[in-house]
């Protein structure tokens, strides 16, 4: 009965260790894709703001380690362990994950495909990482002085960003669903840059003068069209797109189309483009433009 699992937990450590190689932080994981060592301030009252500097490990992915001793000590407090977590956001890589999921039903792989073709860009060559249930995880590399947030489905339905305090499962993990592999030829890839037009998509939206970021439901998303209005010249389409995805989201789409292709013409769009970029953003979201 424990032999396989041993097998498993000696399967999974040699790759942390070759991962851990490349320069990939890692962490040992349970079948269930969690960090395989619990926290070791579960039973304290109140949030835990330790990270790990009471010196004890169950701090998930600030556990996360390159150093083979450490690794193994790790794997070692977590002989449950049959897979291993790679930490983003961290150097020298700064890994992004993008995660291709196919459990919404959803083609999250013709959303990235359409989302290049709008915004030109094209996906580089990479890691790419197959799950069990069919999914791809990208992995790119970010640049040092941004922090790309974790996300779930702001960028298109089906596709979530692993970034900073993330990590992304590890090629040969085993999961109660089955095993993580490389596609066929990526292995040896270095995580390619992360193009700039797709990571401006990853990062929150641009600061305006206003406190946050318009909620769109508020006055019937009049604070969408200010944030379109408020745009400079090179970010006018993101913020189109960003603000249009946000009033398809919230059942506005329609109704907003005509105030947000006014707004967009105001900084300097043509209301060709504009209506490309809401149409856009309608697909993305799952709507008819
Ligand atoms: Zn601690």
């Amino acid at each position: 009965m424990a032999t396989p699992d041993r097998q498993a937990t000696t399967l999974a450590l040699a790759h942390a260790l070759s991962a851990a190689e490349r320069g990939l932080a890692v962490i040992p994981l349970s079948r269930t894709k969690l960090p395989a060592l619990r926290s070791p301030h579960r039973d304290d009252p109140g949030p835990a703001p330790c990270h790990g500097e009471c010196g004890r490990f169950g701090h998930g992915v600030h556990d996360a380690s390159t150093d083979p001793a450490r690794i193994r000590a790790l794997f070692a407090a977590a002989p449950w362990a049959t897979g291993y977590g790679i930490a983003c956001g961290l150097p020298p890589h700064h890994l992004i994950g993008i995660d291709l999921d196919t459990k919404s039903g959803t083609d999250s792989s013709a959303a990235l495909r359409e989302l290049a073709r709008r915004h030109l860009f094209t996906i580089p060559a990479t890691v790419v990482v197959r799950t069990p249930s069919g999914g791809r995880h990208l992995w790119l590399s970010g640049p040092p002085d941004v922090v790309v947030p974790n996300s779930a489905g702001r960028l298109a339905p089906g596709i979530d960003v692993r970034g900073a305090g993330g990590y992304l499962v590890g090629p040969g993990s085993r999961t109660e669903h089955g095993v993580y592999t490389t596609a066929p030829g990526t292995a040896h890839l270095p995580p390619a840059p992360c193009p700039p037009a797709l990571l401006r998509l990853l990062l929150p939206p641009p600061r305006t003068d206003r406190p946050a970021p318009p909620s769109p439901a508020g006055g019937h998303g009049r604070g969408l069209v200010q944030f379109v209005l408020a745009a400079h010249e090179g970010q006018r389409n993101t913020r189109l797109f960003w603000a249009a995805c946000r009033a398809y989201e919230a059942g506005l789409g329609p109704a907003l189309v005509e105030p947000l292709v006014e707004a967009a013409r105001d900084t300097g769009l043509t209301e060709r483009e504009a209506r490309a970029t809401i149409a856009s953003a309608a697909r993305m979201t799952g709507h008819r433009p």
